[in-house]
């Protein structure tokens, strides 16, 4: 098989080229944009997503603020700062960063955020909208695969589109995005590892998406000849970040596949992007 790899800078950078265009027209206009991002203590995974948001926004010209809290936070203390960022008018977006261990519930603070600052698409609004076939702000992982997947000018019609992990930021809206393109999608989790049909459903995926964290989770040998996989998995096994998906093996067999590191990653970097531009838009609509 001459599988292609894909490549997720490529498809990032083409994305970032016309959100330039779009952003420099919008300050031309005198408008301008900032992203607030709020990290309770110091996750270093979390650390690490700060970084580039702020890199991606400098890049951008967005302006970029991070608010560090004190792990001792409250549930109200934490509602009162994201209320004080809904109706601050200079904020276009707001990203709570995940996880928040402190036994606050954090569905309850995404559900807090405005809708429309909502640029991770975490508010039930939001996904809402998804399940109505309407996205405003969907989560950026889930729709940086769907870009990643028009990129390839695939019709998704009718397709095996199998969906590894359940998550509320990937999985799930991922498969609602999927089904509104008329894709026939399983999505598997932990349940049917367990119950030990992982394999049989992955052998049928014309389109392979795996968002677990487990390196190898999916030997190379079970992907289809020509599926496309996309691996959205991020893992350190010593000093590598590897996907979810043996790679080596199941590059000879599919007809595409993305990398780890290069794949997924900057493309939803990029989408990010494209959710506080969105937000912009609608606010002088
Ligand atoms: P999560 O922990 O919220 O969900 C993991 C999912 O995997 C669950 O649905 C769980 O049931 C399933 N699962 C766990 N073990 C399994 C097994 N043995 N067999 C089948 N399913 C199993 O994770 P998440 O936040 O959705 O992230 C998933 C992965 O994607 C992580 O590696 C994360 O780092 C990565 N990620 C990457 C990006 C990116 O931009 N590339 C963005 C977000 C998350």
């Amino acid at each position: 098989m001459n599988t292609k790899i894909i490549d997720g800078n490529k498809i990032a950078n083409l994305i970032l080229e016309d959100i330039l265009k779009e952003i420099n027209f919008l300050s031309d206009k005198g408008v301008s944009l900032k992203l607030s991002a709020i990290q309770v203590g110091n996750d270093s995974a979390s650390s690490l997503y700060v970084k580039q948001q702020k890199k991606i926004c400098n890049k951008a010209g967005i302006e970029y603020e991070l608010v560090i809290l004190n792990n001792s936070i409250t549930e109200a203390e934490l509602l009162v700062q994201i209320n004080k960022l809904n109706s601050d008018n200079s904020v276009t977006g707001i990203i709570l960063q995940m996880p928040i261990f402190n036994g606050i519930d954090a569905k309850k603070i995404q559900a807090s955020i405005s809708m429309e600052k909502d640029v991770e698409g975490v508010n039930p609004l939001n996904m809402g909208w998804l399940v109505y076939g309407r996205p405003f702000l969907a989560p950026c992982t889930a729709l940086a695969v769907i870009e990643i997947l028009d990129s390839l000018n695939m019709d998704l019609c009718g397709k095996e589109v199998v969906v590894v992990g359940h998550s509320d930021i990937v999985g799930k809206p991922l498969s609602l995005l999927l089904l509104n393109k008329f894709a026939t999608v399983s999505v598997c989790h932990i349940a049917t590892s367990k119950a030990g049909k992982l394999e049989g459903h992955i052998r049928r995926a014309d389109v392979l998406i795996s968002a677990v964290g487990r390196p190898n989770l999916i030997p190379g040998n079970w992907v289809k000849e020509g599926a496309i996989v996309i691996d959205v998995g991020i893992n350190k096994v010593g000093n590598k970040i590897v996907g979810d998906v043996e790679f080596d093996v199941a590059a000879k067999r599919s007809s595409f596949i993305t990398p780890v590191p290069g794949g997924v990653g900057p493309v939803t970097i990029s989408i990010l992007l494209k959710n506080i531009l969105k937000a912009a838009k609608w606010k002088v609509r």
